[in-house]
């Protein structure tokens, strides 16, 4: 593989798209060929149908897996042409998010141990009420912003528990991954700052 296989996690709102688009505008501005994927990625099949409610925490884990792994072929092509992979959300959100529904960690990590691996991972860490928060003030249609504060704020709990689900996965590095863990309740400028920072000695390049 020649290109490099980057991944941004954390919470809804923790700013993942934000420094995703800030990321791509910059390798661009340098010609360096990146492209951004999105999962659970709603526009396929597999992604439409993790969006119905009612399966059960093992099966909802599986079709996130099942999502990811319908990419690999694309995911390879680019890593195989060189390009830098940039992944909203990867194997590590259904480990942090699916261990809270009481589905043991080490048989998510099976059902995934088979997909690309990521190199870097930036976990970008805020606290529930700031991404509340940003979600409230975000722009955005108001039925569609209402419908997510009204899940996080039934959540919160579990909100909290998936944030420190990443912090502690962030401690125990897969062999082959390094986490840039960021705390995003600074400012857009400081985070991307030290977003841009990290981006030489990941990607081997000055
Ligand atoms: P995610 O993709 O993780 O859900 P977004 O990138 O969509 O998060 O960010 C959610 C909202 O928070 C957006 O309106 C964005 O402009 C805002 N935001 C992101 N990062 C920050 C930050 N560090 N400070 C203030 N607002 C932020």
């Amino acid at each position: 593989m020649a290109g490099h296989f980057i991944v941004f996690e954390g919470i809804a709102g923790s700013g993942k798209k934000t420094h995703i688009k800030f990321l791509l505008g910059k390798l661009r501005a340098m010609n360096k060929e990146a492209v951004s994927i999105s999962f659970p990625n709603f526009v396929s099949d597999i992604g439409k149908i993790t969006r119905k409610t009612d399966f059960d925490p093992y099966t909802l884990s599986l079709l996130f897996a099942a999502d990811r792994m319908n990419f690999q072929k694309i995911i390879k092509t680019h890593l195989d042409n060189g390009r830098i992979v940039i992944c909203d959300r990867y194997s590590y959100s259904n480990f942090a998010y699916q261990s809270t529904r009481d589905v043991p960690l080490d048989w998510l990590m099976d059902i995934e141990k088979n997909i690309l691996k990521h190199e870097t991972v930036f976990l970008i860490d805020v606290p529930v009420d700031t991404s509340m928060r940003r979600i409230q003030q975000a722009t955005m249609e108001n039925f569609a912003r209402e419908q997510i504060l009204e899940r996080m704020r039934g959540q919160r709990h579990t909100l909290e528990m998936i944030r420190q689900n990443y912090l502690s996965l962030s401690k125990y590095p897969d062999q082959g991954t390094r986490w840039i863990v960021i705390d995003g309740t600074k400012s857009i400028e400081e985070i991307q700052s030290k977003i841009w920072e990290a981006v030489p000695a990941e990607l081997k390049f000055r």
